[in-house]
């Protein structure tokens, strides 16, 4: 892709999306920028990932032709005031910041703009990223394409109504902190019984990679996979039992709850 890529904001997520846009390799390490406030930040980001930063966020919007905003939800409008009137005539912006939406962003630049609301999550740096966006009516087919085809160069990604996307963090944005609680349990209990913890993790996290790739590849329902693993009179039926007795599943729905409902107040 020939398009200079520009990141306002450079933490944790941002870095996982410029990670897994190189590892890709679909566009060169020279044609992205990042603006980050600490020189800390902008030294390591320099150094370990090898993009160009700078402490200027107008330098960055000057340059973008797709401009990611990769900031706190709540310092995104002071950012937009400051860049406002340095952006591309035809740039595309995308926010990654949870609860902003498309009209948030369309009003504070105070002029029609190509905008795409994101919701990537941090696994996009080992290239599993999932994605979710949506768009305004100023972005072309092949605007899409060319965001599609960067998500994609680090995960899956679904186009979605808007409406959706205030449900979205608690789905596939902040869920690889519970799944990673999850591992850490299974790794507990292992540990437990006298695994040795690194080989307890690995065996946790393969478990969970291995019965994610068995939904999405076999097209089963997650149910009927979880039945094919319950041997009648077995061992697992009666761990899943006792899931159902400690309220696993409305705990893990109770956790989303909060999480949109959190994204709605921010
Ligand atoms: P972070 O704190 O790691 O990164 C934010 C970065 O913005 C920092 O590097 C900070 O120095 C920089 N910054 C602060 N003020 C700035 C300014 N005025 N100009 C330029 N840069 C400035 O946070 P994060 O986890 O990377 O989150 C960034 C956005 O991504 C948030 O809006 C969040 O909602 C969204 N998001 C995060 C995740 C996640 O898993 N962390 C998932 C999906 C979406």
């Amino acid at each position: 892709m020939n398009k200079t890529i520009g990141f306002i904001g450079c933490g944790k997520m941002a870095q996982a999306i410029i990670g897994g846009i190189l590892k890709a390799e679909k566009v060169s390490a020279e044609m992205i920028i990042a603006s980050a406030k600490s020189k800390a930040t902008r030294a390591y980001v320099n150094e370990t990932i090898g993009i160009k930063t700078t402490s200027s966020n107008i330098q960055v919007a000057e340059a973008a032709d797709i401009l990611f905003l990769a900031v706190k939800p709540n310092i995104h409008q002071a950012v937009i005031s400051e860049i406002k009137d340095s952006l591309k005539q035809e740039v595309i912006v995308v926010t990654i910041a949870a609860g902003i939406s498309i009209s948030d962003l369309t009003d504070a630049f105070l002029r029609p703009i190509k905008a795409v609301r994101s919701m990537p999550n941090t696994p996009s740096l080992v290239g599993e990223g999932m994605s979710a966006l949506c768009i305004n009516e100023l972005v072309t087919n092949e605007d899409l394409n060319e965001v599609k085809a960067i998500f994609s160069s680090f995960g899956k990604v679904e186009v979605v109504n808007e409406h959706l996307m205030d449900s979205i963090p608690a789905i596939s944005g902040s869920s690889p902190a519970y799944v990673y609680m999850f591992i850490e349990a299974l790794a507990d209990g292992g540990v437990k019984d006298g695994v040795p913890r690194e080989q307890a993790y690995k065996m946790a996290a393969q478990a969970v990679l291995g019965a994610a790739k068995m939904v999405l590849e076999t097209g089963k329902h997650p149910g009927e996979l979880k039945d094919e693993v319950c041997t009648p009179g077995g061992a697992t039926i009666e761990a899943v039992g006792e899931l159902e007795k400690q309220g696993f599943r409305s705990a893990v729905i109770s956790a989303m709850e909060q999480c949109t409902a959190k994204i709605k107040n921010l």
